[in-house]
């Protein structure tokens, strides 16, 4: 071994005891005989090896390392283990999506004839992935309130293998009890898998409240900056086996530029938390005292049902403020109309602040009815907090307001 190697070898052993901000601008950094400062990008679709009995092991499974890019490469596996650092998990799957992610945990776990209670607060594209997808090979899923404890037990059969939910939800911030959906999980030998998307792992760890499986959609606060998409799935060894199993095969792969950008907003995401948390928990306190705002959904406020639980799961609130305004579609559509700075987007954790029209864009696939159930009204609009000066935000906020 050079100098090199045992330096970056001693550098990942130290990182195991530091801080997780630490850990999120140096974790899994290769150590090979790259001499890079920065992490470098793999951009190759296969390796090469050195003789016929050296190519052999590898494809055989007893060398280590890597073999072609749909099943593992250099750069997406730093990635994969600063986020297992971050997440306190045995192993991360990286995939070419949020929904990739999602899919290869679900493909991963589950069978025909299998059941599984999900929160009705969750991403649009996860109903749909139930919905239409899963539920031709033979998995149903029954959808519950996120807060309700006994419509959870209730919800459960002998066949449910799987309990999941987001928490805080998209687009209401409701928290769910994650220990306490743990615990019925596990009761029922079901894993329990949690979006994390919202919190990040700078603010919420699920893995340490109990559940067995987290995943992220990296698009979001992870990129940071809006320029790319990716997803991740987190947990013990075990548990990632059939998740890499499922993706290395179906392709759901994340492509190593990517992962190169995901590197890198990792390094920031612990300042830029703070800043979108700073800023988001201020336009809530704000929007609360507006006549023409009806409701603001943000776990940060005390009037918020699951302030208190919030505030034991997570070490702050996050950057999405939702709330009604006073009115019909209409209203929240003009109110869209007349802000100048804010994208009107889909996206959020940009450092870019957006504002989005669920009922008619993230969440418009929804039929009217799944959408009245889990509370996403016509006059709803969701604000990602970006990083511009809080009072430019508030002053862009009030021309919707006033159009209203
Ligand atoms: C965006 C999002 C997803 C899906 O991620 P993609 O990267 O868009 O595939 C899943 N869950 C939540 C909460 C999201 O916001």
């Amino acid at each position: 071994m050079n100098d090199l190697v045992k330096r970056q070898a001693r550098l990942q052993q130290l990182l195991l005891d530091s801080d997780t901000t630490t850990q999120a601008v140096r974790a899994g950094q290769m150590s090979g005989v790259e001499q890079e400062h920065n992490d470098a990008i793999y951009t190759t679709s296969s390796f090469v090896y050195g003789s016929a009995a050296e190519a052999a092991g590898r494809f055989g499974g007893s060398e280590p390392g890597n073999i072609y890019s749909r099943f593992t490469n250099p750069t997406v596996a730093t990635f994969e283990k600063r986020m297992a650092a971050l997440e306190g998990a045995e192993r991360g799957v990286a995939a070419s999506s949020g929904m990739a992610a999602l899919s290869s945990i679900f493909f991963g776990h589950l069978q025909q004839g299998d059941h599984v209670v999900s929160s009705n607060s969750i991403f649009g594209s996860i109903v749909g992935l139930f919905d239409n997808i899963i539920s031709k090979f033979g998995i149903q899923v029954t959808y519950v309130c996120p807060t309700d404890h006994e419509a959870w037990q209730a919800a459960m059969q002998s066949n449910t293998k799987m309990l999941f939910c987001e928490s805080p939800s998209n687009p209401l911030a409701e928290v769910a009890d994650i220990g306490y959906l743990a615990g019925l999980a596990h009761a029922n030998n079901a894993l329990l898998v949690v979006d994390n998307c919202f919190c990040t792992p700078a603010l919420q760890n699920p893995l340490a409240l109990g559940a067995d499986i987290v995943m992220h959609s990296a698009t979001k606060y992870i990129d940071g900056q809006g320029r790319c998409v990716g997803g991740i799935a987190l947990g013990s060894e075990e548990l990632m086996e059939p998740v890499h199993g499922f993706l290395r095969t179906a392709g759901t792969t994340m492509s190593p530029f990517n992962a190169w950008v995901f590197i890198n907003g990792l390094e920031t995401l612990a300042l830029r938390m703070q800043a979108h948390c700073q800023s988001a928990m201020q336009v809530a306190q704000w929007l609360a005292q507006q006549p023409q705002v009806e409701r603001v959904y943000y776990s940060g406020l005390t009037s918020h049902p699951q302030h208190q639980l919030a505030k034991r799961q997570q070490s702050y609130f996050g950057g999405v403020v939702s709330f009604d305004v006073a009115g019909d579609q209409d209203a929240a559509w003009r109110f869209v109309d007349h802000t100048q700075l804010l994208s009107i987007t889909g996206n959020f954790g940009d450092a870019k602040s957006t504002i989005t029209h669920p009922a008619t864009t993230t969440h418009g696939r929804m039929t009217e009815e799944a959408r009245a159930a889990a509370g996403i009204s016509d006059s709803l609009l969701r604000v990602s907090v970006g990083l511009e000066h809080v009072d430019d935000i508030i002053a862009d906020l009030q021309r919707g307001l006033d159009a209203v």
